[in-house]
C-alpha cells in the first residue's frame, strides 16, 4: 500500500516533470474506481488550455491544482502514476486515467486494484487543515503534548496510525518508528513519558525524510514514478524481520512479529520497551 514516503515521491515527480504544462486533454478510461468519477468537473479542472499551478501532499493524499480547480487523489492500495507519450494509442493494463500535454508529453494514473479515487477539491479543505503532517517536528510535539490525545488507553501505535490525529503514517513507518525511539508498539499512549513523547516527534521526520530519500518502501505492487522499486525496505529496522538480529547495536534481541488490532506488529521485546 502506498505510504507517505510514496505519495511524497510522486508529488516530487510531478512537480518536477509538468508544473505549467498545459493540458491538452484527458481521458477517463473507466466510470469509477472507489467511487465514480466526476466526469463534468474533472473535465473541467483538467480542461484543455489549463495548466497545472501546484502539486502537493495532504496526509496520503496527492492534491494536484491546476489554473481551473484541484482534485484530491488517494492511490488506495496500489496507485501509482507513470510518465506516458502523447501520440501511444496504446494504453497499459490498469491504465485508468490518462493527462496529455500540448508539448507532447503526458501522465497516466495506473491502479490495478482500483481502490483509490479522484475527487474534487472542495473548498473547505483549505480551510484549517488541522490534520499534523508528520513531517513537521512542531506540528508532532503540539499533538503529543495534547492531553486528550496522551491520556488516552488505546496503544501508541494504533494512535500513530489515526488518520485524523496525523496524515500519512501506516503500519510500517509507525512500526520503523517506533523502533527507533525505543517503544513498544502495545504501550498504552498513556504510559508514555515526556521525553519519550520529544523523541518520537524527533525520530519520525527524520525516518520519514530517509524513506523519501530512498524512493519508499516497494511493498508488493508498488512502484515509483520512473518505474524502480524503492529501496527504503532495504533500511527496516524491524518490518518484516521476524526472528532476526536486532540491528541495534549491543541489544540481543530478536525480532518478535504479534498480531495488533488486526494487523501485524514487529518490534524488538528486548530494546522497546
Ligand atoms: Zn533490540
Amino acid at each position: 500500500m502506498p505510504e507517505l514516503a510514496e505519495v511524497q515521491n510522486f508529488v516530487n515527480s510531478i512537480n518536477a516533470n509538468f508544473l505549467g504544462l498545459t493540458v491538452n486533454n484527458i481521458k477517463f478510461h473507466r466510470e469509477n474506481l472507489r467511487y465514480p468519477f466526476d466526469l463534468e468537473q474533472l473535465n473541467n479542472v483538467f480542461a484543455k488550455g489549463s495548466s497545472f499551478k501546484k502539486v502537493f501532499r495532504e496526509g496520503k493524499q496527492l492534491v494536484i491544482e491546476t489554473t481551473q480547480g484541484a482534485v484530491n487523489i488517494s492511490l488506495g492500495m496500489s496507485g501509482a502514476f507513470k510518465a506516458i507519450e502523447n501520440n501511444s494509442k496504446k494504453i497499459e493494463k490498469h491504465q485508468h486515467v490518462s493527462i496529455y500535454f500540448s508539448n507532447g508529453s503526458g501522465l497516466a494514473y495506473i491502479d490495478p486494484r482500483r481502490f483509490g479515487f479522484w475527487k474534487i477539491r472542495d473548498a473547505k479543505m483549505d480551510q484549517g487543515n488541522a490534520i499534523c503532517d508528520p513531517l513537521d517536528e512542531r506540528a508532532l510535539n503540539v499533538v503529543f503534548q495534547d492531553s486528550s490525545i496522551t491520556v488516552k488507553n488505546r496503544s501508541i501505535k494504533e494512535m500513530l496510525m489515526d488518520q485524523k490525529i496525523i496524515g500519512g503514517i501506516g503500519n510500517i513507518y509507525a512500526l520503523e518508528a517506533l523502533f527507533l525511539a525505543r517503544i513498544s508498539p502495545f504501550r498504552s499512549c498513556s504510559s508514555i513519558g515526556q521525553k519519550e513523547w520529544k523523541i518520537l516527534a524527533n525520530q519520525i521526520p527524520l525516518m520519514l525524510e530517509k524513506a523519501i530519500a530512498f524512493g519508499g518502501s516497494s511493498i508488493a505492487s508498488y512502484r515509483s514514478f520512473s518505474g524502480n522499486k524503492g529501496n527504503f525496505q532495504e533500511l527496516h529496522q524491524v518490518y518484516g524481520r521476524e526472528g532476526q538480529k536486532c540491528l541495534r547495536s549491543k541489544c540481543s534481541g530478536l525480532i518478535a512479529r504479534l498480531p495488533q488490532g488486526g494487523r501485524s506488529s514487529w518490534y524488538c521485546p528486548n530494546c522497546q520497551k
